[in-house]
């Protein structure tokens, strides 16, 4: 495609690129309130990686390509988070998906995987600290490394525990994503509209918007749920008995912490692409928007001997849907942050 461009012209590009992803990702993690759709940002994104892997001369640890979200904006104190809140690698199509399949067996050395598939849920992801079952800290991802403090505005959400039951470890850090059902989206933005205020660009800058409020009166008034999809710190780790991704969900569960109800544990690469479509086909109906589907290589040992690239582990993959949200795009529309 660009075999004949220039470094001078190459680097040119790129730096224009640059500028716009980092002044988007202001907008989409700073503000919540972002003037592109996603699959813009995707396209510059794409295009920017190709061309620091064609021209690696260009390459940069300070490249938008490299970083997780953005750091913490000084308006909530700061969390270092002990284990990095990383992103994920985006696959859009099948061949893509296949190929990431291929790499991930070529890499451990095994053929047919066992795979975790969780809905990739539109919102916002969150870290929730519990000390001797009780919650003490939750988070934002922020830039992957510190987040923002945001304990008073999780505690508001009606489906996050304060308290854990049974036998859990002293110091448990259950990761997951704070979201707004499409049904709470819809009925807040019509009273918003009838108001005459602010209405919001969609769910997730919803969510997003609503868990950085500096008053939490105001978090507690927005529909807002959580669904964990990981554990994070765990003290002492001897405490977890199984190697299986899921099982630490489903343990999670039982401890009380809502867990997504189509997380599924599935033996075989065919059944997640039937997990793909099934979910695609069923998507308008489920009460919270996705965006696609996370896929996770089950076994927590092979996770941990692929561990990570600069902004994604290496272990998983967002396999997203066709875009669809340049069709209903609402240019011009005066957004709630
Ligand atoms: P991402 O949203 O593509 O994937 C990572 C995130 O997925 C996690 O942090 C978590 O919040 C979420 N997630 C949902 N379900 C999950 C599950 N089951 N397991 C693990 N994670 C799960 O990546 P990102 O880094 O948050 O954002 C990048 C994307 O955001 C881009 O692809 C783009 O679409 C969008 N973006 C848009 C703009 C814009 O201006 N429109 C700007 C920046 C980013």
């Amino acid at each position: 495609m660009t075999t004949s461009l220039s470094l001078a012209a190459a680097e040119a590009e790129l730096e224009d690129l640059r500028d716009r992803l980092q002044q988007y990702n202001y907008e989409y993690y700073v503000q919540d309130a972002p003037s592109v759709p996603d699959a813009e940002y995707d396209r510059l994104f794409a295009r920017a990686t190709e061309l620091e892997s064609q021209f690696p001369e260009l390459a940069s640890d300070e490249s938008p390509t490299q970083k997780v979200g953005a750091p913490p904006s000084g308006a909530f104190a700061t969390v270092t988070h002990e284990v990095p809140m990383l992103s994920l690698d985006n696959a859009f199509d099948q061949a893509s998906m296949e190929q990431f399949i291929r790499r991930i067996e070529e890499r451990s050395g095994e053929q047919g995987l066992r795979w975790c598939a969780e809905p990739k849920l539109d919102g916002a992801a969150v870290s929730i600290l519990y000390e001797d079952g009780k919650l003490v800290r939750a988070a934002t991802r922020g830039d992957g490394y510190q987040g923002e403090d945001i304990t008073a505005n999780v505690r508001t959400i009606k489906n996050v525990p304060l308290r854990l039951r049974g036998d859990v470890p002293a110091r448990l850090e259950v990761r997951g994503e704070v979201f707004m059902p499409v049904a709470g989206f819809s009925a807040y933005n019509e009273k918003a509209r009838e108001l005459g205020e602010k209405v919001f660009a969609n769910p997730r800058n919803a969510a997003a918007g609503s868990l950085r409020q500096l008053d939490s009166r105001i978090t507690a008034r927005r529909p807002l749920q959580f669904y964990a999809y990981a554990m994070g710190e765990v003290e002492p780790a001897r405490e977890l008995d199984d190697d299986s991704h899921y099982q630490r969900l489903m343990q999670l569960k039982d401890w009380g912490v809502p867990v997504c109800p189509e997380t599924r544990q599935l033996d075989t690469s065919d059944a997640c692409f039937e997990y793909y479509a099934d979910i695609q086909q069923r998507r308008a109906a489920l009460r919270y928007e996705i965006d696609g589907v996370v896929f996770k290589l089950d076994a927590i040992d092979l996770q941990q001997q692929l561990g990570f690239v600069s902004r994604a582990p290496r272990w998983a993959i967002a396999y997203k849907f066709p875009a669809q949200e340049e069709l209903t795009w609402l240019r011009g529309v005066d957004f709630q942050v």
